[in-house]
């Protein structure tokens, strides 16, 4: 189903108006540099953010760069906050044109298959996988009001079975994780389930990987796999950006980088 997603709608406005996005955990990091990649191509944006307090700052800072932007209280793992905020976004703006699911947690210590606590486990799978079902399907009736919506799942390149299971390749010898790499694998399928389910309607729903970036979420890799990241979370944005951005004829239920399709 998928191809290059280069073709890119730039335009500011639709003839239905402003379009607006929400993206989940953008208080900081690449959800907060999505949000204000998608505030620089003239969308209103909504800072999907866990504490309320965080999300306000962040929309501020783009309020006072020019752009659009308020923030929506947005806890992934709680219903009630997800259907709240369904009920926000529908009483103002209304609807919603692209939704990018990119809060996610690594889960701290890395939960070796054979050492993990399930607990831990089931806390990762329950932000990174079914906080995006949770949330896309709480915000799926406002994007059906959007002439042609976009959604976009943040995953990682450590969902890669190819690049898992290939000596040559930079997460060759990182150590193994049940969780994280597990529920981003998850996350792409869903992504291509979503994408079946969605076409027929116009809606195109593709994965990110947006490589290994400078953020908060990346100390623990840093310190499991000795790497030093030098990444920023802009870079890691430019792709997810690229996907909520596409034109009718893009792509969907593809997994991509800065460089194209990434092998599943
Ligand atoms: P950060 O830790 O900097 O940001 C994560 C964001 O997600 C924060 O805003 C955080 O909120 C939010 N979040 C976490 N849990 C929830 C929740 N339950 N509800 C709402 N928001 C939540 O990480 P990154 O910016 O690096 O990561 C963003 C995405 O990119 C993640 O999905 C991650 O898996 C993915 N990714 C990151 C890579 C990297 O190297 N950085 C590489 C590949 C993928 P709070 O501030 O409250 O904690």
């Amino acid at each position: 189903m998928s191809a290059s997603p280069d073709r890119t709608a730039s335009h500011r406005t639709t003839s239905h108006g402003t379009r607006t996005a929400l993206v989940t955990g953008a208080n900081k990091g690449i959800g907060r540099a999505i949000a204000e990649g998608l505030a620089e191509r003239g969308m209103t944006v909504l800072i999907g953010a866990r504490d309320p307090g965080l999300g306000e700052k962040a929309a501020a800072s783009l309020r006072e760069a020019g752009h659009d932007a308020r923030a929506v209280a947005l806890d992934v793992t709680d219903p009630a906050a997800v259907e709240a905020a369904a009920r926000a976004i529908a009483a103002s703006p209304g609807r919603l044109d692209v939704l990018v699911n990119n809060a996610g947690i690594s889960g701290g210590a890395l939960h070796l298959p054979d050492e993990a606590d399930m607990d831990a486990v089931r806390r990762v799978f329950d932000t990174n996988l079914f906080g995006v079902m949770r949330v896309t399907n709480a915000m799926l009736p406002l994007l059906r009001r959007a002439p042609a919506a976009r959604i976009v799942n943040i995953s990682s390149g450590t969902s890669s079975m190819a690049a898992m299971t290939d000596p040559g390749h930079y997460f060759w010898d990182v150590p193994g994780s049940a969780a994280y790499p597990a529920s981003k694998a998850a996350l792409n399928m869903l992504t291509i389930q979503y994408a079946k389910r969605l076409r027929p309607e116009g809606i195109l729903v593709n994965a990110a990987a947006p490589g290994a970036c400078a953020t908060d979420f990346a100390v623990d890799f840093t310190r499991a796999s000795g790497r030093t990241i030098t990444r920023t979370a802009a870079q890691g944005a430019a792709v997810a950006i690229r996907l909520a951005t596409l034109d009718v004829d893009g792509p969907t239920g593809g997994f991509f980088d800065d460089d194209g399709p990434v092998p599943w």
